[in-house]
């Protein structure tokens, strides 16, 4: 399923409140639609630039300016049932993308 693209400020919302990755995710496996339109396996490849509440962002593999707010879907909170993309977010130039990057970096 497409992920819907958002300008950067919607997706930002759409992450809400963002730490930095700190969630044990190696216990999660599975694919994630990404933003560039393919869907990817996760693992240890995969860069995280934040996390929200049981959501987190994730950097595409193929290109780094697509990154892709997924929720992690689980039965009451054990039980984890996959990934469901929430929001996309592509970086048009590498300037976005570093101005994105640095504010991502300032998050504790
Ligand atoms: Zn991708």
């Amino acid at each position: 399923m497409a992920v819907q693209l958002l300008k950067l400020d919607g997706f930002l919302q759409s992450i809400g409140t963002a730490i930095r990755p700190q969630m044990d995710m190696s216990i999660y496996h599975g694919a994630f639609d990404c933003a560039c339109g393919n869907s990817h396996a996760y693992g240890p490849h995969i860069d995280l630039l934040c996390e929200g509440s049981m959501r987190v962002v994730m950097v595409c593999p193929n290109d780094r300016s697509y990154m892709t707010n997924v929720a992690i879907k689980t039965f009451l909170l054990v039980k984890f049932r996959g990934f469901a993309s929430i929001a996309g977010w592509h970086a048009k130039t590498p300037e976005v993308l570093t101005a994105a990057h640095s504010v991502f970096n300032e998050l504790r």
